[in-house]
């Protein structure tokens, strides 16, 4: 029985962990999804393994959302809380004879395994429990309860990415649905909690995908219509290997610490294992547009930096200039020796056309827009140090009455620079750059008129008075 409900999605992260790319991709996905077919996106905290999971791991989840732009549309439901209504479904299951309690002791069911291993067999619970005479139960012993999954025939899933998958049902076991302490097993508890939050597709991992046969028996043992399921691959490291730990910065909240935008790490998650044609750089909109399962690849995909670096110059370009200043203050705020009030906020807006033009990442970004905030005295880095030789501070002692009779727009101080230059013999080049080390304490910033204008007058001038000062003796 397949649903025709309106498209629901959820994305159910296990707060044990960080959010990583792969999950931040899964929650994209099954976003666009629902947006594409106006329906809705909801959250499940999968929190029912207490012993892993940790708030703070569901914060940095919230929090990474969040960051993304992928708010659920209903209140995040947390498992932990439904665990009497994963307990009321495995006993409905067992009224309807279609499951077990099952009394094997952990000695027994080790002996099981590793006999299995010894005649080369897949280790399988052998439904010891499963015909037995429930008068024979074991005093004292809780019993663990099992699912009564067909012995014969196939399932099969027709998967929305991977296509018709099947298993021989010979092949899976009675598997554990409530513990004998009383606690769903996570097989279980998804199914009902999906099934009760009207989930009508599953979009997750392909990791998932063994888990999902022995879910479709928990769904048709119910009767309860079975969600459609997309099973995606997973993102590999550039080197191919699986994603971990090791290939750096894979917390989602890390690339935010990096200087990545949001939306160019969705442009980009989107891209990696879904096309559409050539289209590269896709806004939200145009993703929720477009978006469809059938563009989903079934290979793996290999995680690309350099290209994640690019489209996040390419949108970093489109940002709006106000919200980048703002960013940047952020970042700033950690950098000693600053200023960071109203004006240099306003200096690093003015100039922010000219900074984002050269700038890949917000960290990059505030590096460069620092300069607009410093406070004199300020020291010169190794190479504008180099280029203030004595020479040059004759040079721009000689320049700054000029600059002085400008009005001080982009303009005015570009016309007085060429007049400069032209009379002293020098090229213009000649006359920026020792005057960029004054004003910025670095050979690097956008150009020189701009700068200038963006600095004003009073300060400019007090920069190039401080450094055409002669060195302090001490
Ligand atoms: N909680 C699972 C995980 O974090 C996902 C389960 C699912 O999507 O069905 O991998």
């Amino acid at each position: 029985m397949i649903s025709t409900s309106p498209i629901r999605t959820r994305f159910a992260p296990s707060p044990t962990g960080l959010l990583h790319i792969g999950g931040a991709r899964t929650a994209l996905f099954n976003y666009l999804f629902a947006r594409h077919h106006g329906g809705q996106f909801l959250l499940r905290i999968e929190d029912t393994d207490r012993a892993r999971s940790t708030q703070e791991a569901t914060e940095v989840i919230l929090k990474g959302l969040d960051w993304l732009g992928l708010q659920p549309d209903e209140a995040p439901v947390y498992q932990s809380s439904r665990e009497a209504r994963h307990a009321e479904v495995a006993r409905a299951l067992l009224e309807k004879g279609l499951a077990y309690r099952c009394y094997a002791s952990a000695e027994e069911l080790k002996e099981m395994r590793e006999t299995a291993m010894k005649e080369g067999r897949p280790p399988r619970y052998d439904g010891r429990w499963r015909d037995r005479d429930p008068a024979e139960a074991p005093a004292g012993v809780k019993p663990a309860i099992r699912l009564k999954a067909p012995r014969e025939g196939v399932t099969e899933v027709d998967d929305l990415v991977q296509g018709t998958v099947r298993v021989g049902n010979a092949e899976m076991d009675d598997l554990i649905i409530l513990r004998s302490d009383g606690t769903p097993t996570y097989l279980h508890a998804v199914v009902v909690d999906d099934h009760d939050m009207a989930i009508t597709h599953v979009i997750r991992g392909d990791d998932h995908l063994t888990n999902t046969f022995r879910q479709v028996m928990i769904y048709n043992a119910m009767g309860w219509a079975l969600p459609r399921f997309a099973h995606i691959p997973l993102i590999h490291g550039a080197d191919g290997a699986k994603l971990s730990k090791r290939h750096g910065a894979v917390s989602v909240l890390e690339f935010e610490r990096e200087g990545y935008l949001p939306e160019a790490l969705c442009n980009y998650l989107l891209r990696l294992g879904w096309g559409h044609g050539d289209a590269e750089i896709l806004s939200r909109d145009e993703a929720i547009a477009l978006f469809d399962l059938g563009g989903v690849g079934r290979a793996a995909s290999r995680m690309d930096y350099a290209k994640l670096t690019h489209l996040n110059g390419v949108w970093l370009r489109q940002a709006e200039d106000a919200r980048l200043a703002r960013d940047v203050m952020r970042r700033l705020a950690e950098e000693p020796g600053l200023v960071l009030d109203e004006a240099a906020e306003a200096r690093i807006a003015a100039l922010m056309p000219a900074l984002k033009e050269r700038a890949k990442t917000l960290v990059e970004l505030a590096t460069s827009a620092s300069f607009l905030a410093r406070r004199l005295p300020f020291s010169m880095d190794g190479k504008a140090s180099v280029i203030m030789t004595d020479e040059a501070r004759v040079m721009l002692a000689s320049l700054a009455p000029h600059l002085a009779e400008t009005d001080f727009s982009a303009a005015g101080v570009d016309a007085a620079l060429r007049a400069f230059a032209e009379t002293s013999g020098k090229k213009l080049g000649q006359v920026a750059q020792p005057l960029r080390a004054a004003l910025t304490g670095t050979t690097t910033s956008p150009p020189i008129d701009a700068t200038l204008a963006t600095l004003g007058r009073a300060e400019s001038l007090a920069r190039i008075a401080a450094a055409t000062a002669p060195p302090s003796e001490s």
